[in-house]
């Protein structure tokens, strides 16, 4: 019989219940028992939630205490020398996660495509493994104890190879996959003496581009895999296997998932390359999205691959783990009803999962309510006049020249005669603490407890302090501080129209970080200036040069959930609109200096090399568009952090802002080199201070920094600035270290 299945559940629980118990236990309030009493009882909660909805296949060892790459580490044994004195397991883990006073944590970055951050896999030459199956074998047990039988989940051994950093240079780490298997043979025999009969095993690492040497790994370790015990379901998500399928399709394995949400076109070749013993899993409902499933597309995905691989072999699955999804959209009570009905979120994903598959058994008319209630849904969504706009989308038709007025030499000269502004002007990338005092301002504002104008006041009083304290430094470029915004994309989210918001629709981010993306669901028009008041505020203030301060179209789109009935560009491209008619009110308001954030332009890149280029394509028009109306003598400047550029650089000098801030302090500027190599002709400000870190920086080493910066990149190009902004940061690290940035500037003029 076709079996419903799924491959993760969010850890995190409806009201954040792990983040609470995690923050706790690392203050001290409480101790580990309490810790794993909350733990396992999200997972009991998960299970049985699961198994109601009618899902036959569920995970185990899907539940993390901080990430499941982290758990990967622990369990191969790969745990970095600098902890090897922690013996006590919990403070093991999370000093890994998060480091102590003697080891720095181990790097944090992006899953795939996705917000969601692993701890990256720290390998050594001679590196060697030894199993800790605690995790897996206790979940395992744990979950049979509740009378729930699960499939356990674990991170394939290539994905985890190919994710993992080689502390030496000469390391690759993929050259210790025959040392990795044998670990994952014992895992998997040791699951199924514990009665596991299946287990499913992440490789997302198939939908990339990969080398020989990775295909080898992959023949090797799954020749091995394959007869160690349980059957393998090989888990591929977040693109298609294009190139690869042969390969997956091929391995020793018992079954293969594929993610048909994001690529359904692979179906074909899947098919084609799927010998006949094999299960397939189709996952056909959106994990990493907030949108209802269309079930009648949906099903007519599965009947297909039902006529191919007939019943027995079918599974029918989330296009991925649900970890990417928001838990329980019944608990959104204040959501407009209409915008409810075209989302599911976890749970209701499962009960999509559930009613596919109870239509493929005993058809459709089985599941009638879900299938009438998902059709009512897709008409009125496609018909409502609250997302299509006509008017929105036919100004996104009109040609709109993307090029400034003219080239940036001819800028340049203008800008220095109108600003006059020092060698190596000093500015700062936009916020300045948010204090406990603003926000629970904002807090009490939002709970009715300070009126607006109590609230306006108060945001007056921090401005006009940040003001006088930035000229009592003596910075060159002004901000206004950013104390209005909760957030860089939500705030701007919430003024513009097509966006929406929940109240508990949180995703886990890293550890115990969750965010709550906004949900753009229809067309994106501005209907009022959103920052212009703050901006001209402040300016009014002073005689020195404002900075106005706005997030960027690609990084709003980065950061949101994004509809999916239009391309991306073309949601990019509205929001790229609205944030140009804030550019010219800004302009026209007198502000001369406007800084177009896009700290999520290179994360935007799609997995596949074959895909960057329509991608940047769009993506860097789109910030063109935001910025290309204003005069030669307005000053565009942007932002970018935590991200390279040597790969993306044509497309960074393609944007042609005037000055670029990019984080470059911790990587000692080495970032620097793409834009000298380049020869990128505006101007740069290369970070000089880790605003991640407590330290302040002194004066030299501020001025060592620039000092290498120099030596690339033509002294009359380079502006001096932190990493980021410094919303983080307290005001006493604030004032003593853009004092030394100051004295820094001055150095370097003299
Ligand atoms: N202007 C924003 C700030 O200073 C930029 C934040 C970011 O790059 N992530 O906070
Ligand atoms: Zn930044």
């Amino acid at each position: 019989m076709t079996r419903s299945a799924n491959l993760g559940f969010p850890r995190i629980g409806l009201h954040r219940e792990l983040k609470k118990a995690q923050e706790s236990f690392w203050k001290g309030a409480t101790d580990a028992a309490a810790l794993h009493t909350t733990a396992a009882d999200l997972r009991a909660r998960h299970w049985t939630l699961q198994r109601d909805a009618g899902i036959d296949v569920i995970p185990s060892n899907d539940f993390s205490l901080y990430d499941h790459v982290l758990d990967t580490s622990v369990l191969t044994g790969a745990i970095p020398p600098r902890f090897a004195g922690i013996d006590d397991p919990d403070q093991l883990y999370f000093a890994m996660a998060r480091g102590t006073a003697d080891a720095p944590a181990m790097e944090m970055t992006k899953w795939f495509d996705t917000n969601y951050h692993y701890i990256v896999p720290e390998l050594h030459a001679g590196q060697a493994f030894a199993l800790d199956a605690a995790k897996p074998l206790s979940q395992y047990r744990e979950a049979k104890a509740l009378g729930i039988e699960t499939r356990p989940v674990i991170l394939g051994p290539v994905t985890f190879l190919s994710l993992a950093k080689a502390k030496d240079a000469e390391l690759d780490p993929l050259d210790l996959i025959d040392a990795l298997i044998p670990v994952y043979a014992d895992l998997l025999a040791r699951l199924a003496g514990a009665g596991a009969q299946w287990v499913q095993v992440d490789e997302p690492i198939l939908v990339l581009d990969l080398t020989e040497k990775q295909k080898a790994a992959f023949r090797n370790a799954y020749d091995v895999l394959g007869k160690a015990g349980p059957s393998l379901l090989l888990a591929t998500y977040f693109g298609s296997l294009l190139d690869n399928t042969e390969l997956a399709a091929g391995l020793a394995v018992a079954g293969l998932h594929i993610d048909l949400v994001r690529a359904p076109d692979q179906l074909d070749a899947v098919f084609a390359a799927l010998p006949k013993n094999k299960v397939l899993s189709v996952g056909v409902v959106d994990g990493r999205n907030i949108w209802r499933t269309d079930l009648d597309r949906a099903f007519g995905l599965v009947a297909r691959a039902w006529d191919k691989v007939g019943p027995d072999r079918l599974e029918l699955a989330p296009s991925c783990s649900l970890l990417h999804s928001p838990v329980d959209l019944d608990a959104e009570t204040a959501l407009d009803v209409e915008l409810k009905s075209w989302l599911a979120f976890a749970r209701q994903k499962l009960d999509e999962v559930a009613a596919l598959s109870l239509a493929q058994k005993r058809g459709r008319g089985a599941a009638k309510p879900a299938f009438e209630a998902s059709a009512a849904a897709m008409a009125t969504h496609k018909a409502s006049p609250r997302i299509h706009k006509p008017a929105v989308k036919s100004r996104a038709t009109e040609a709109i020249p993307l090029d400034r007025h003219s080239p940036f030499p001819a800028r340049r000269d203008r800008q220095r005669a109108r600003f006059k502004l020092p060698a190596y002007p000093t500015t700062t990338i936009g916020s300045f603490p948010q204090t406990s005092a603003v926000r629970e301002a904002r807090a009490a504002h939002k709970k009715g407890l300070l009126d607006a104008a109590g609230y306006d006041a108060f945001l007056e009083r921090e401005t006009e302090s940040a003001i006088r304290i930035q000229e009592e430094l003596g910075l060159d470029v002004l901000v206004h501080g950013e104390f209005e915004r909760n957030d860089m994309v939500e705030y701007f989210g919430e003024q513009l129209d097509g966006f929406a918001f929940t109240k508990n629709g949180w995703v886990q981010s890293y550890g115990s970080r969750c965010v709550k993306p906004p949900v753009i669901y229809g067309d994106v028009s501005r209907p009022a200036p959103m920052t212009v008041r703050w901006s001209a505020y402040a300016a009014s203030l002073t005689d020195r040069h404002m900075k106005g301060m706005l997030t960027g179209p690609v990084t709003i789109l980065q950061w949101s959930f994004v509809r999916v009935d239009q391309p991306r560009s073309q949601t990019c491209r509205q929001i790229g609109l609205a944030i140009r008619d804030e550019v010219l009110d800004l302009e026209a308001a007198g502000i001369g200096i406007i800084q177009i954030d896009e700290p999520a332009l290179r994360e935007g890149l799609p997995l596949r090399q074959a895909d960057w280029e329509s991608y940047l394509r769009w993506a860097v028009d789109c910030f063109r568009l935001s910025a290309s109306g204003v005069a030669d003598d307005t000053q565009i400047h942007t932002h970018m952090c935590y991200a390279e550029f040597n790969d993306i650089m044509p497309a960074i000098a393609e944007m042609d802002a005037d000055v670029i801030s990019i984080e470059t302090s911790r990587s000692d500027m080495e970032l620097l080199e793409a834009f000298r190599d380049l020869k990128y002709p505006n101007e740069i400000g290369p970070g000089v201070w880790d605003i991640h870190s407590p330290r302040i920086p002194s004066r030299d080493d501020m001025v060592a920094l620039m000092r290498k910066a120099a030596e690339g990149i033509p002294a009359a190009q380079l502006w001096v600035n932190p990493d980021c902004g410094l919303k983080t940061r307290n005001w006493p690290e604030v004032k003593a270290s853009l004092g030394h940035l100051v004295e820094t500037a001055r150095i370097l003029r003299g």
